[in-house]
């Protein structure tokens, strides 16, 4: 399985999933860059997965569907989306070019999300519930929730690749500093991450181990840490 990183809109990474002469746009935000990318690997989108309902993740849905592909996405969310073929819901599959990933209910940030977990390829996409260092907002669910989420990602083999939906890293990497000061992991990584930002170098895929060592989010022990670290971060100035 071959995986490539389509960076779009701001901030924004769609992914193309490539596997057995098979491709899949995942959370393709606009049309155009990743239609791109797959022309230059040589692949046309068959499915496109989205993980969630916001514009900047299915907003180029339509026009790759347009051109042939089927769209797939979360079922609590269909009233949101448009052109959904394929309704998806905890415990299901899905595969690309036999490669299975099995849907993820990660409600929170969306109150449908959806990530997509390749089992047996230690490899997730979590969209804008998990970040490198980072969660995503709280805009339609709880804390109680999200944090649900952050003890079930944190249980995954530590070498499982994390790939989400935003470049957010370096901004969540001088909050992370802030909230756990003493923590030296983060704060290499933060070192780490503003010079690869420096050199407009991605800091995505991130692994569940470095997550485990350097996320606020994911190491906080209860709903209301990470709820008041929520806060902190989105009153953040870094
Ligand atoms: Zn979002
Ligand atoms: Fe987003």
């Amino acid at each position: 399985m071959e995986i490539v990183r389509v960076p779009v809109l701001s901030d924004n990474y769609a992914w193309l999933i490539h596997h057995a002469g098979q491709t899949v746009a995942l959370d393709p935000g606009e049309a155009a860059p990743v239609a791109a990318a797959a022309a230059a690997r040589g692949g046309t989108i068959a499915q496109i997965w989205l993980t969630h309902w916001h514009p900047d993740h299915v907003g180029g849905a339509l026009a790759l569907k347009a051109d042939g592909a089927r769209v797939a996405g979360p079922a609590a969310e269909a009233d949101k989306i448009e052109g959904l073929d394929t309704l998806l819901a905890e415990g299901d599959t899905i595969s690309v070019g036999g490669a299975s990933a099995t849907v993820w209910s990660v409600p929170g940030h969306t109150a449908g999300h959806i990530a997509f977990h390749f089992d047996d390829r230690a490899t997730i996409f979590t969209g804008d519930t998990l970040f490198a260092m980072g969660c995503g907002r709280l805009f339609e669910g709880t804390a109680a929730q999200m944090h649900a989420n952050m003890r079930r990602f944190a249980a995954l083999p530590g070498d499982t690749r994390v790939y989400c939906g935003h470049e957010y890293t370096l901004s969540n990497a001088r909050y992370a500093a802030v909230a756990e000061p003493e923590n030296d992991a983060i704060i290499a990584r933060l070192a780490d991450v503003t010079a690869m930002r420096e050199q407009d170098e991605p800091t995505i895929p991130t692994t569940i181990a470095l997550e485990r060592a350097t996320n606020p989010f994911l190491r906080s022990v209860d709903a209301e840490e990470l709820a008041e670290r929520r806060a902190a971060k989105d009153a953040f100035k870094g």
